[in-house]
């Protein structure tokens, strides 16, 4: 089974691809020629992933799932949440990102935070929704160098290594992605 997976960021797309059962195969936007990006003006997590699953089921009549992610930090009152990608002003540059929230936190003692996923699925004019968390803290410096945006600075509960020290198969069996790709999974197998 084919499935379009709507994404730009490779990254995501390889870490998803390993999750999914091999008769799975997951086709990227550019796999489908949609170069354009996808702007995310929902206001909620929810909301983006339906636009940009809604956007591919209706401009190029796919089936396909899409994701939102958010980074939660308790002690900014949620913040930078839906607007993790742009935190710290352009789109998705992970180093300024985390370099506003390592000041923001610079004299902060609590930093608890956690990573929220929804993955909205469109298939067979049906809509299903699935989600994930994974809870953690912030790191005080940049540790690791794997993954993506936050990994370096994102140390989840019970390991002593960031998202950015384990491997890619580590991280996806507790991610909040890797959950509620999971339960996506677990879905498409009934
Ligand atoms: P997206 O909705 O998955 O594109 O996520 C929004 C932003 O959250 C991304 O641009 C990244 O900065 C951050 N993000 C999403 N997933 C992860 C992850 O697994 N690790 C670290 N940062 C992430």
């Amino acid at each position: 089974m084919k499935l379009v997976f709507a994404t730009h960021n490779l990254n995501k797309l390889n870490e998803v691809q390993q999750l999914m059962p091999k008769h799975i195969i997951l086709l990227s936007l550019e796999d489908i020629g949609c170069t354009e990006e996808i702007l995310e003006t929902a206001g909620t997590l929810l909301g983006n992933a339906m636009l940009k699953a809604n956007f591919i089921t209706q401009q190029y009549g796919f089936d396909c799932f899409a994701d939102d992610t958010g980074l939660e930090v308790n002690a900014l009152n949620g913040e930078p949440g839906v607007y993790s990608a742009r935190y710290a002003g352009q789109e998705n540059n992970a180093a300024s990102n985390m370099k506003k929230l390592l000041s923001n936190l610079e004299h902060v003692e609590s930093r608890q935070a956690q990573f929220k996923t929804v993955i909205v699925l469109n298939l067979k004019e049906k809509q299903y929704v699935f989600e994930g968390n994974c809870k953690g803290e912030i790191l005080k410096n940049k540790q690791g160098e794997n993954g993506f945006g936050y990994d370096p600075i994102f140390k989840p509960k019970g390991y002593h290594r960031s998202f950015a020290e384990l491997t890619i198969k580590e991280k996806g069996n507790i991610s909040h992605r890797g959950k509620a790709i999971q339960k996506l999974v677990a879905f498409l197998s009934t």
